[in-house]
């Protein structure tokens, strides 16, 4: 729930219903707007006593929320976030693109493809190290060879690097190299990671697992930003559905559905919600259209030779026309006007 005090409440009106908050064993969340302050309940809200509330000094109105998130939702934290990757800001007025290989492969390949997608317009570097593969006879990735090509790579252009990590033990290790931590669909519901992602501190890209509903998308959101840690960009990846002519389905009403729900910022990953490469400039147009804060794609010199994702991957001209075009379209939707709240009934 939410408690929203009076304009004119007093300082130790609000430190009061805190003291509340906190002696019922809730954790209070403080937004001081330029109007008034909202403070929201963190807990089992089931638990918590509206009444209670309403009887105390300075109480306009207490609201209840019907979704279990709260840290990631939009009443608890209006105002846009903008997550800064390596000095990128996303989630501001500008689209961000992040492009590399699915999977680093060697040192040559890393170098000339970061070069690549820097010339074409890349602000973020992508690029797996360790790869969450479907089968295990698929190739793995370079592991910490991988993380040490990547950071030669950002030397090289100066592009900060996301890259994916599959397990809590591993996010001392690749926070060292990375600019920003990856949690790959297949993760999105591994708490211990969620957990430890979370508490390095590092900025995340939480990618939609590939069955997750929007609310289990924010509650794996809820898991970081718990973690005292508000560095978070949601990505919408493709989810499974019936449909076998694309390796998943672009969820395009996610990014405004989020949108609604979260000042979070969020990315449409067009490789991967396709799967080929002549699809990908089509919806990566679609998803900055929708409102989209930016794009997460494949690129590789000679896809014809990738270890993974060849298949979805553009090589680095398509992308340099996929970045102008949508740049093209941003401007043409008024893209500064994305920002503003999607209209959704109040819970
Ligand atoms: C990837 O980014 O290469 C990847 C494995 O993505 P996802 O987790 O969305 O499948
Ligand atoms: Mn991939």
């Amino acid at each position: 729930m939410m408690i929203v005090m009076q304009a004119n409440a007093t300082a130790e009106e609000v430190q009061q219903v805190i003291g509340v908050i906190e002696s019922q064993g809730f954790h209070p969340h403080v937004s001081r707007g330029a109007e008034r302050v909202v403070i929201g309940v963190i807990g089992e809200a089931r638990r918590a006593q509206a009444d209670t509330f309403l009887r105390l000094p300075g109480v306009a109105r207490v609201v209840p929320l019907s979704h279990p998130y709260k840290l990631a939702s939009r009443e608890f934290h209006p105002d846009r976030r903008v997550v800064t990757v390596g000095g990128v800001p996303i989630g501001g007025d500008e689209v961000v693109f992040i492009a590399g290989p699915c999977s680093v492969e060697s040192r040559s390949q890393v170098l000339e493809t970061a070069q690549a997608v820097k010339e074409a317009g890349a602000h973020v570097l992508r690029g797996g190290a360790f790869k969450p593969r479907t089968s295990p006879y698929s190739f793995q990735g370079l592991g910490e060879e991988g993380l040490v090509l990547l950071a030669e790579a950002r030397e090289a252009t100066g592009l900060p690097v996301v890259t994916e990590v599959m397990a809590p033990e591993q996010v001392p290790l690749v926070a060292r190299y990375a600019d920003m931590l990856q949690i790959g669909a297949r993760n999105m519901q591994n708490y211990a990671l969620l957990r430890a992602a979370g508490a390095s501190g590092m900025p995340v890209l939480l990618k939609r697992g590939m069955s997750a509903t929007l609310d289990e998308l924010l509650l794996a959101a809820e898991y970081l930003l718990s973690t005292g840690n508000e560095q978070v960009v949601l990505c919408e990846r493709g989810i499974r559905t019936f449909e076998t002519a694309t390796r998943n389905t672009t969820d395009i009403n996610a990014i405004p559905a989020l949108k609604a729900r979260t000042s979070l910022p969020v990315i449409l990953d067009p490789s991967h919600s396709t799967g080929h490469w002549a699809y990908v400039l089509p919806v990566a147009r679609a998803g900055i259209a929708a409102g989209a804060d930016g794009l997460i794609v494949e690129v590789h010199p000679r896809p014809e030779e990738a270890l993974s994702d060849g298949a979805q991957s553009l090589k680095p001209e398509r992308f340099a026309r996929l970045v102008r075009e949508a740049r093209a379209i941003a401007a043409a939707v008024g893209r500064s006007a994305l920002h503003e709240v999607p209209h959704v009934a109040a819970d």
